[in-house]
């Protein structure tokens, strides 16, 4: 029998999808020309004096000069933390410190525009991003983790918890001041203190959220926010007074913390890497779940660990998927982070759109079919166009390794089970998506599939309830949630 194949007229998004041009002003953004380092409640100079310079990678222009920690600069941090924890902040009521922590998420609410511009400026993420996910998000961990505070025998009965003491935070790019939200709020909340350091291509909304701590009248110590590059983290995991480190970043750096750790007493948390399977069968409300595809892994430049980077779809509705989405490709809106109606901003910096390009490459070179949305891209600044590859196979690179950008690698599958099996192949265990029409299928697969976290019919949602964290070499230890208390507390 001869083939059906659909074949639809290729859709004119240029003319009838042209937006005007709508962006966030950017008056009301105070930014420094030069950052110290926050230690002790007070701005101060790094030992070495040295600085290096954060981009706004949609320009390429110098947003600020930001200090680079080096040894002495990590050991008077961790000095100020440990005084801190053992004169104020482990002897302060919890209930008092749930006070400060309630206080800092209403602050950032306050000030909620000023951080999704430097979000977007710095970072290169889309300004809806930043405004409706990053910092509504940062702020709601702070409240969430504030009402934890005073009820910490209720969140493990029958044991008897206390803090651990100092905690070293280092975080990434993709998420800057949820990350430090993240890390923060739960580390407050069951009476440590902090060191936290963000990614050096991404210093600023922390630097603002020290502004912000330092406001809200913190003691001082309690957090310390420090900048500079993996040297500075390194020198934060192996400094003998951190009792905990918490590290959310890429696979390869969280082995040499756990190698550089192993035989010390410091716990650890670690949130990796991942290459997420986002299925989706035969009876998968299609319309949804093109668009929940969209979400996973092109909407944020495709800048997040768990985004849906391979995907699985049932033979039967292989062709409508793929059709549907290359529409849904060309009518994406790739530039300004700025700008209200961008889809996909700025790639973080020169050297993770080169890893992209260098992927893409590589699926090409392999043998992949590539699709890219036809869609104009401004000539300054580190952008790339939304990709995805059909003719996939397991065995190909760009359905292996993490690529960190809007880059889609589709396979197809016929039943369940070989689906199971082809998402579970992978080293990486962070996150999965189901799109199905079947609750029963639904329960079947999260109790099958290998990953940490696991949404059906919706992808990349997040609530500060709800925990996340990875199986394999996505890492370990969970974030978020009462089970996000844990990793703080030492438990008898
Ligand atoms: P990504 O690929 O997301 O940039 P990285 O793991 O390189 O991830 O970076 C995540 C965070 O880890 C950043 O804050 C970075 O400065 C820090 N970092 C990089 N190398 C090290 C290291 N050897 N030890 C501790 N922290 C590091």
């Amino acid at each position: 029998m001869k083939k059906q194949t659909t074949t639809t007229p290729k859709l004119d998004f240029t003319s009838k999808w042209a937006y005007a041009p709508s962006p966030e002003s950017t008056d009301h953004v105070q930014l420094k020309e030069q950052y110290d380092l926050f230690i002790n409640g007070k701005w101060v100079k790094p030992v070495k004096g040295k600085y290096f310079d954060t981009v706004n990678p949609a320009t390429e222009k110098k947003l600020a000069s930001v200090a680079e920690a080096t040894q002495e600069d990590v050991d008077k941090a961790v000095k100020a933390a440990r005084a801190a924890y053992e004169n104020v902040w482990s002897k302060m009521p919890a209930k008092e410190r749930a006070k400060y922590i309630y206080r800092i998420a209403r602050m950032i609410q306050e000030r909620a525009r000023e951080f999704a511009v430097i979000e977007s400026m710095d970072g290169g993420k889309a300004i809806r991003e930043s405004r409706d996910v990053d910092v509504p998000l940062a702020a709601a961990h702070f409240f969430y983790y504030a009402g934890w505070a005073d009820k910490l025998e209720y969140a493990f009965p029958g044991k008897t918890v206390s803090p651990v003491g100092v905690a070293g935070q280092i975080i990434p790019w993709n998420f800057p001041l949820l990350m430090a939200a993240w890390k923060i709020a739960p580390a407050l909340a069951t009476g440590n203190t902090v060191v936290l350091k963000p990614a050096e291509t991404t210093p600023l909304t922390a630097l603002k959220l020290a502004e912000i701590i330092k406001e809200s009248g913190l003691p001082d110590g309690v957090v310390n926010i420090i900048t500079g590059a993996g040297a500075t983290g390194a020198a934060i995991v192996n400094h003998p007074g951190i009792d905990k480190i918490a590290f959310t970043g890429s696979t390869d750096v969280g082995k040499l913390i756990q190698k550089a750790i192993a035989g010390t007493n410091k716990k650890l948390t670690l949130e990796l890497g991942g290459k997420a399977a986002n299925i989706i069968f035969e009876d998968a409300p299609i319309d949804q779940a093109v668009e929940g595809i969209v979400n996973g892994i092109f909407f944020n430049q495709g800048h997040v660990c768990c985004a849906g980077s391979r995907l699985f779809v049932q033979e039967g509705v292989a062709d409508v998927v793929i059709r549907k989405l290359k529409d849904r490709l060309e009518s994406l809106i790739v530039g300004d982070p700025l700008d209200k109606n961008t889809d996909i901003g700025a790639i973080n910096s020169k050297g993770q759109l080169e890893t992209i390009k260098k992927y893409i490459k590589i699926g090409i070179n392999e043998g992949a079919e590539m699709y890219q949305s036809s869609c104009a891209i401004p000539s300054k600044g580190f952008f790339v166009r939304p990709t995805l590859f059909t003719n996939v196979s397991q065995s190909h690179t760009i359905s292996r390794e993490e690529i960190f950008g809007p880059v889609l690698a589709i396979q197809t599958f016929r039943t369940v089970e070989e689906v199971i099996e082809k998402a579970n192949n992978t080293p990486y265990g962070l996150s999965a998506g189901v799109w199905t029409d079947k609750g029963s299928k639904i329960f079947s697969l999260t109790t099958k599939l290998r990953a940490g976290v696991i949404w059906a019919n919706t992808y990349n949602k997040f609530d500060p309830t709800s925990p996340f964290g990875g199986f394999k070499e996505s890492g370990f230890g969970r974030e978020g949630g009462l089970h996000g208390l844990a990793p703080y507390l030492v438990m008898n």
